[in-house]
């Protein structure tokens, strides 16, 4: 049973143990098989999840342990994907992502086929769901992501003429994987929307630094703000159709702001962004540049779900302590009902196996959200 209030839950993925890199090289190197690897993935996934039990998180993910990063993960099970390294999409790909203060992981998926019905996250989810005490969150990436990150100008364009349809039809295939994670027994399904996210620092006429990277390496075209936006809330409301009343999804936004971006949090895409049939915003809003969550709070519907960034997952020097984040859960309160109103980071601790974060913070920051929800909770017993 989840507590009434104050839920807490995680983003997506955790700090991958050194031994679980180390066998990710070793299988590259042809040094062990796929079975082996597995024994390590599942220790890997025991401990991730171990670890959220510890701290005292209700809704756990497998800490994305298998996948190498949360969208390249998708070329190596989907048919119709492969994966490559950034610069076989362009020769100048490194200094195109630097240019722009954009990094994308290294390992890129791009579409080189007919996008075909394959197992994204099945598997994942059955052998967490097994493994762990606790319901189970899973994250999946959104068709609107995909469309800008691996539809390439000259590989995918022998298949799918536009961008747009390639997305349609990977919506069609998330569609089939979402009805299978139902009967897996998941309880909450996110669709990773960073690229949506992003949009925050765009304009009609000019796109984000993500956007320009994409156009750059993989020769795609801007929209403008209004038509962008409207893109990806249709592709998520036809992969999500249907499917709310019996499952909990929720759509999370980031775009991990640079030094110089603008101060500005997700009501910039409102009010389109409350199209989206989804029940919980999962939000990046303890980043310093993500203005303030009451901004959001305050026009969110009603019947909406507010999965509030409470912890920072870039700054690994500090860890909020409960207070700080009881204060800052606080500024939302008065406009969201507290049953709606869910703590977890600002986005993964790892969202690719390279970016390191020391788990024993990650684990420490936890902490502190849980200790900060049951305050919250006491404070707020009447709800
Ligand atoms: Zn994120």
């Amino acid at each position: 049973m989840l507590p009434r209030a104050f839920v807490t839950s995680v983003v997506g993925s955790w700090p991958r143990p050194k031994w679980l890199l180390e066998a990710f090289e070793r299988r590259e190197a042809g040094l062990i098989d796929d079975e082996t690897l597995k024994i390590y993935m599942d220790d890997a996934v025991r401990l991730a999840i171990q670890d959220q039990v510890d701290a005292g998180i209700d809704v756990v993910t497998d800490g994305e342990q298998r996948r190498t990063s949360f969208v390249a993960f998708v070329g190596q099970k989907l048919k119709g994907f492969k994966v490559v390294k950034v610069d076989e999409l362009h020769p100048e790909a490194r200094e195109i992502m630097k240019r722009h203060k954009a990094p994308l992981t290294i390992w890129r998926p791009v579409i080189s086929g007919y996008i075909e019905d394959s197992i994204i996250a099945e598997d994942e989810a059955k052998f967490a769901r097994a493994v762990s005490p606790r319901p189970i969150k899973v994250t999946l990436p959104s068709p609107y992501l995909i469309m800008w990150e691996s539809w390439h100008q000259k590989i995918s364009s022998p298949y799918y003429p536009r961008p747009e349809d390639a997305a349609e039809a990977y919506a069609k295939v998330l569609r089939r994987e979402i009805a299978r994670l139902i009967d897996a027994g998941v309880a909450f399904i996110q669709l990773d929307e960073p690229m949506l996210g992003d949009l925050l620092e765009a304009s009609e006429t000019e796109p984000d630094r993500y956007k320009r990277v994409a156009m750059e390496i993989y020769g795609q075209k801007y929209r403008g703000l209004k038509d962008e936006i409207r893109l990806a809330v249709d592709l998520v409301n036809e992969v999500v159709q249907g499917y709310g009343t019996v499952v909990r999804i929720g759509v999370h936004l980031d775009r991990w702001p640079a030094e110089d971006s603008p101060v500005v949090g997700y009501e910039r895409l409102a009010p389109a962004i409350f199209d989206l049939k989804v029940r919980q915003y999962v939000v990046e809003y303890k980043a310093p540049r993500m203005g303030d969550p009451a901004e959001f709070a305050k026009i969110l519907p009603s019947d909406k779900e507010l999965g509030l960034g409470s912890v920072d997952v870039r700054n690994p020097k500090a860890v909020e302590t409960p207070e700080e984040i009881v204060a800052h859960v606080e500024r939302v309160v008065k406009y969201v009902d507290p049953t709606k109103i869910w703590l977890n980071p600002d986005c993964g601790f790892a969202p690719g196996q390279f970016r390191a974060f020391p788990r024993d913070v990650a684990r420490a920051k936890l902490k502190a959200m849980a200790e900060a929800a049951r305050k919250l909770r006491e404070k707020y017993w009447w709800v």
